[in-house]
């Protein structure tokens, strides 16, 4: 077909422009992942109730495209929330190993970022960190549901800055 670019008008050049934009594959790759991020449930002690809550209608993770599975085959983020004890720990090992490339983990709450009020048990671990690589931080006791929805949203960014940069950002 023969166009003449000449005879477009303003109004449809800034038509063109609204509706026409050019990406990179690995952008459009990781603006898909970062709104489907399916969290693989893994609530250990009460912080698990406020992971609950952000599943229920009032905060509706579902409208950021996260819903909750049940296999860590199905998922490519895992929130860890409550009191990791050494007994868990391989268990968590183990399924984070089953989760399919690329993946993420949100440590939810000072047990699962540091041990919290059970730092000195003989029994916890001192953080998640030490058994899996963890991306985000959300810390509290508990966090509220707000304050969960804040660290996956501060995971989507991560993801589409690393690809935007090409850079691996550790330690939220
Ligand atoms: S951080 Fe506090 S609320 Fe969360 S699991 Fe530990 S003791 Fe419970």
């Amino acid at each position: 077909m023969d166009m003449n670019l000449e005879a477009i008008t303003a109004q449809e050049r800034d038509e063109m422009h609204r509706n026409v934009f050019f990406i990179t594959l690995e952008q459009l790759k990781s603006w898909a992942r970062s709104n489907s991020l399916w969290p693989v449930q893994f609530g250990l002690a009460c912080c698990a109730i406020e992971m609950m809550g952000v599943g229920a209608s009032h905060y509706d993770l579902d409208r950021f495209g996260s819903i909750f599975r049940s296999s860590p085959r199905h998922s490519d983020c895992m929130i860890v929330s409550g009191t990791v004890t050494k007994k868990m720990a391989p268990i968590i090992r183990r399924l984070y190993d089953q989760m399919p490339e690329p993946k993420w983990v949100i440590a939810m709450g000072s047990c699962a970022t540091a041990g919290g009020p059970y730092f000195y048990s003989y029994s916890v671990v001192k953080g998640v960190d030490q058994v899996v690589p963890v991306d985000v931080y959300i810390p509290g006791c508990p966090p509220n549901p707000a304050a969960l929805i804040y660290g996956i949203n501060k995971l989507q960014e991560k993801i589409r800055y690393e690809a935007k940069t090409g850079k691996r950002v550790t330690n939220t």
